[in-house]
C-alpha cells in the first residue's frame, strides 16, 4: 500500500470524504489517506495526527516526499488534540483501530468537533461502541459499508450531526442501521463467523464454575445469538 495505491479499505473510507473537505486523519501512520485525498481532489487541506513518534516521522516523510507540505500538516498528538480551531476541519477520518478506541478518542476530544460536518470511521472490531457514542452525542448514521479484504471484514460508519437524538434499538446498535437494511453476503459472513465464536465461548462458559460474572457474560452472548437469529429469520421470512 502507498498513497497512490491505497488498500480497498482506505479507498472506501476516502470515497466518503467530501471533495471540499478540510480533513483530519487521526492515527494516520504513513499519512497515505490524506496524501491520496490531496492528490486526487478528494479534499482541499488536511491534518494528519499521530500519537506515536515512529508513525508520526513516517507521515512527515511521506508528506514531504509527495510534495504536500503546504496542504498537509502532520502533528504528534493524542486523538483529536491534533486538531486546532484555526484548522477549520470539516471531516474527520479514523481508520484501522478498534471501535472502543475510536469511541474513546471521540469522547475525549469532542470539544474539537465543532464545525465538523462528517465523521468517517472504520473500526476493525466492535463498531457498536461507536454507534453507542453517536447516539449519546447527537450524531446520526448517514451511510455504512461492510467489505472484505484479504479475508478480513471491515465496517465503515459515516456520521453527521443531527438536530434530534436518533435512537437505535439493540439490533441496529449491534449490526448497524444501514447494514441491516442491505444484509449483503459479507454482512452474512461476518455474523456467521461471530456467531460461531459466541457459541463456542458460551459452551466453554457453560462448563466453568458459574460465578455471577460468568453468568452475566453467558447471558450477554446468548442475547447476541438471539438477536442474530432474529435478523436472519426476518431475512428468510
Ligand atoms: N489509519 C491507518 C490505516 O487505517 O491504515 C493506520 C492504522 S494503524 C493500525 C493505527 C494508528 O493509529 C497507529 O499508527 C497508532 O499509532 C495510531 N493511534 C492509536 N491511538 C491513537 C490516538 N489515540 N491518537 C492518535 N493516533 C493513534
Amino acid at each position: 500500500m502507498n498513497a497512490q495505491q491505497l488498500s480497498i479499505r482506505l479507498m472506501k473510507v476516502a470515497a466518503h470524504v467530501q471533495a471540499d473537505a478540510v480533513v483530519a486523519d487521526i492515527g494516520s501512520d504513513h499519512a497515505y489517506l490524506p496524501c491520496h485525498l490531496l492528490h486526487n481532489g478528494g479534499a482541499v487541506r488536511a491534518v494528519a495526527g499521530e500519537i506515536v513518534k515512529g508513525p508520526y516521522e513516517s507521515a512527515k516523510k511521506q508528506v514531504q516526499a509527495e510534495g504536500l507540505e503546504d496542504k498537509i500538516t502532520v502533528r504528534l498528538a493524542p486523538g483529536l488534540e491534533a486538531i486546532e480551531p484555526s484548522d477549520g476541519i470539516t471531516a474527520v477520518t479514523i481508520a484501522g483501530m478498534g471501535g472502543s478506541l475510536i469511541a474513546s478518542i471521540l469522547e475525549e476530544g469532542k470539544d474539537r468537533l465543532k464545525g465538523v460536518e462528517r465523521l468517517i470511521l472504520q473500526p476493525n472490531v466492535h463498531a457498536q461502541a461507536i454507534r453507542l457514542w453517536a447516539v449519546e452525542n447527537g450524531w446520526q448514521t448517514v451511510a455504512e459499508e461492510i467489505l472484505k479484504e484479504k479475508d478480513k471484514i471491515y465496517e465503515i460508519l459515516v456520521l453527521e450531526p443531527s438536530e434530534e437524538k436518533v435512537e437505535l434499538d439493540a439490533k441496529q446498535l449491534l449490526f448497524g442501521p444501514e447494514l441491516l437494511k442491505q444484509q449483503n453476503d459479507v454482512f452474512k459472513e461476518k455474523w456467521q463467523r461471530e456467531a460461531a465464536q459466541w457459541k463456542a465461548i458460551a459452551e466453554r462458559l457453560e462448563n466453568t464454575t458459574q460465578t455471577e460474572d460468568i453468568r452475566t457474560k453467558k447471558e450477554q452472548l446468548l442475547e447476541k445469538i438471539a438477536l442474530m437469529e432474529e435478523v436472519f429469520a426476518d431475512e428468510n421470512s
